[in-house]
Formats: structure tokens, C-alpha cells, sequence
């Protein structure tokens, strides 16, 4: 059976999309640890970083930066980013396709300095609020 994130990418569930090329997907997490939280997963189904080959992990791992810079862009209080990639139920990943989190990080977050990405925030997010925040980042993926 396919996991959540397959599903997000062939648009059988909707999802806040930043950014989509042949090989990878980014959106925001429905969790929202930060305004901004972002997922980027690899197109290709790979449980995890276990399973990554050379081209996969080229494709993903080239956009990281690219991404970081396009959320640290999309709002001038956020000051630094945690990425973090959780492989292996041992080590808290609860979605078994890879991903990497991209979790904004703002000067009055009040979070500890390192986190795991556990807090749920989505009872304060509206759609409207998601979608602004997908914009704006998906809009600096575009001068990116
Ligand atoms: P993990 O715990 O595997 O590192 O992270 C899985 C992440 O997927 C969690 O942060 C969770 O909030 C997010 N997530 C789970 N289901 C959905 C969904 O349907 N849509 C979105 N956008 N995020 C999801």
C-alpha cells in the first residue's frame, strides 16, 4: 500500500506544495514545529536514507540548500534552520518514504536550540494561513 507521502505526490491527498521538480517534492508539514516547516521527500519511493543511491541522494540532497535559503527568504524573522531527517522507526520516523525536515528557526521560538521535530502546531494554522506560507516560500523557489 502506498505511504501518505506517495499519495501527496501523485495528488491523491492535497498538500501546502512549495516547490516540485521530475525528482523531488517539497511542501509544508501539516505539524508546523515553526511557520515555514517544510518537507522535502525524493519522488522515488525509498523507506529511507538506507536506501538511497547516488543519483537519488544528488537530486535530493542538491536541493537542501536551495530550499533553506528560499524559507529563510520568505520571512525576515526567521533567523536559522534546523534539517533533520529522522530514518528508521528507532530514530522516530513515523512516515516511512525519506524525508528531510526543514524547520525554520525565529529569535523568540522559545524551543530548545536542537529539537526533533514532535510539536504539533496545526490546531493554529487556517488554510488561509498555510497557503500564505506556501506562497511565499514557493515564490523565492522561483528567483532561486
Ligand atoms: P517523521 O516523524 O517521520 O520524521 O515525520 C513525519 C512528518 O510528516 C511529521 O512531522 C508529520 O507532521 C508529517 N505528516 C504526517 N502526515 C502528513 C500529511 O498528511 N500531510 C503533511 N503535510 N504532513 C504530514
Amino acid at each position: 500500500m502506498a505511504d501518505i507521502f506517495d499519495q501527496i505526490i501523485k495528488g491523491e491527498i492535497p498538500c501546502y506544495k512549495v516547490y516540485e521538480d521530475d525528482d523531488v517534492l517539497a511542501f509544508l508539514d501539516i505539524s508546523q514545529v515553526t511557520p515555514g516547516h517544510t518537507l522535502l521527500v525524493p519522488k522515488q519511493h525509498v523507506d529511507n536514507i538506507f536506501d538511497y543511491t547516488d543519483d537519488i541522494a544528488r537530486k535530493v540532497l542538491l536541493k537542501l540548500p536551495i530550499l533553506a535559503r528560499a524559507i529563510k527568504a520568505s520571512d525576515d524573522k526567521i533567523t536559522g534552520i534546523n534539517i533533520q531527517s529522522n530514518n528508521g522507526v528507532s530514530a522516530g520516523q513515523t512516515v516511512l518514504h525519506s524525508h528531510w525536515h526543514l524547520i525554520p528557526r525565529y529569535d523568540d521560538d522559545n524551543l530548545n536550540a536542537q529539537l526533533a521535530p514532535t510539536i504539533d502546531h496545526s490546531a493554529d494554522f487556517s488554510a488561509e494561513r498555510y497557503q500564505n506560507i506556501a506562497n511565499q516560500i514557493a515564490k523565492e523557489m522561483e528567483k532561486m
